[in-house]
């Protein structure tokens, strides 16, 4: 059931890390939360379990598959009666000398972090633009905008979620629709879990803050952005510094 005047927004990839901390946060304020999962479906029905007495709604789907986003957009318009937000969060990583990428790889990459954007937003456009009103926001990476060595799939993935997002903002600016990118520094989550203790160190001390993020920082700055009204088609880079 959809709370009288509350946005109804979807995350997706919100089963772990970022994506999670952003339905905790947004369910807190009492928004109509689409909590989307692929794989971690233990994860995702223990963090629904948590978010009891809230209106929080699950679904299984693969965005890096058009059918299987448009199924789960007409479940949030089935269960919302509209969609306010939609937040691009799902994404994969890997890293590899460029010289190693296989194909296979490198089109599992882009389907994963840039086609899985292209067709959220092209499936949940119609109803924003009907009703003039609505929000993207993309999280893309730091390493869209340095490049990063040995993450070149990756690194492409996001610059092209980057160029999706400004191009998109200027498209849809007069249908009163932002288009917004978050691009992440290093944040604590399941897919650093590479790095040894000591690598984390190492880019610590690179960072003018001097620690990794947590994903209350990203989930704070996405609050901000739902709510705002002036800003679009930026990429607000949350980085403790690693970039200036
Ligand atoms: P994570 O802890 O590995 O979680 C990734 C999430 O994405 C999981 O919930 C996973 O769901 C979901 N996912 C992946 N592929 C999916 C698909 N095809 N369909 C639906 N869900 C999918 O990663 P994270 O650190 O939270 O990353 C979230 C986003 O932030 C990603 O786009 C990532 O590139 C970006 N980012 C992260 C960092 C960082 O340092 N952590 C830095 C820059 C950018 P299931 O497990 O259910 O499949």
């Amino acid at each position: 059931m959809n709370e009288l005047n509350k946005k109804s927004i979807i995350v997706t990839g919100s089963s772990r890390g970022i994506g999670a901390e952003i339905v905790k946060v947004l369910a807190q304020k009492s928004y109509n939360v689409l909590l989307n999962y692929n794989k971690s479906e233990k994860c995702a029905i223990e963090l629904k379990k948590q978010l009891k007495g809230k209106n929080v709604e699950i679904f299984k789907a693969d965005v890096s598959k058009r059918e299987e986003v448009k199924e789960m957009i007409n479940f949030a318009l089935d269960k919302f009666g509209t969609i306010d937000v939609m937040i691009n969060n799902a994404g994969i990583s890997q890293s590899k000398l460029f010289t190693d990428i296989t194909d296979e790889d490198w089109n599992n990459m882009i389907q994963n972090n840039l086609n899985s954007v292209f067709y959220c937003c092209q499936e949940v456009l119609p109803t924003m633009i009907n009703k003039k009103n609505g929000c993207i926001i993309n999280i893309s990476s730091i390493w869209g905008i340095t490049g990063a060595s040995c993450e070149v799939h990756y690194s492409v993935s996001k610059a092209g979620v980057d160029g999706l997002t400004k191009s998109l903002a200027k498209e849809l600016g007069p249908s009163n629709i932002r288009v917004n990118s978050i691009a992440p520094g290093i944040i604590d989550t399941d897919m650093n879990n590479g790095y040894s203790k000591q690598e984390i160190q190492e880019i610590e001390q690179e960072i003018p803050l001097e620690k990794v993020g947590n994903v209350s920082d990203i989930a704070r700055c996405i609050e901000w952005l739902v709510e705002d009204k002036y800003t679009t088609g930026q990429v607000i880079s949350i980085n403790g510094g690693w970039l200036i």
